[in-house]
């Protein structure tokens, strides 16, 4: 196992056998919404790698990019644990917070910036893009 994580009661948990492909800061309004916080933070993993135990409901809407979203939360707590697009095949996206090893969430991009609000600092070192950006620049060669 390489990481965990769980919600805050206790009742979804999960295991994922492999490192985070990507780790994304998203500033848009779906992640602030539904997070609740003033951005999100994506871990991204192969979803064939991932174990999760729990109940879970499922909330699906649909993206800007014209992507289904599904969201997937504790039916006891209501914390948002995973979400997954209608665009990406075998990659889960886990909300950063809800993992145990707290050293592996290093965000490698900032993106939708241009939906980010004022007050919320970031960190400038980091690539950053408008919106969702083509190809992967958060790659340097
Ligand atoms: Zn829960
Ligand atoms: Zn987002």
């Amino acid at each position: 196992m390489k990481f965990s994580g769980q919600c805050l009661c206790g009742q979804v948990s999960y295991k994922s056998y492999a490192e985070p492909v990507l780790i994304l800061n998203c500033h848009c309004e779906d992640c602030r919404r539904s997070t609740g916080a003033v951005y999100g933070t994506n871990v991204m993993v192969a979803e064939d790698q991932l174990e999760i135990h729990g109940k879970v409901s499922t909330f699906s809407h649909k993206a800007k990019s014209g992507n289904t979203m599904t969201k997937r939360f504790c039916v006891n707590c209501g914390t948002l644990m995973f979400g997954n697009s209608s665009g990406r095949t075998n990659v889960v996206s886990i909300r950063a917070g809800t993992v145990d090893q707290t050293e592996i969430i290093n965000p490698v991009m900032n993106v939708f910036v241009d939906s980010k609000i004022s007050s919320t600092p970031i960190n400038n070192d980091l690539p950053k893009a408008s919106e969702m950006p083509e190809g992967e620049p958060w790659k340097k060669d």
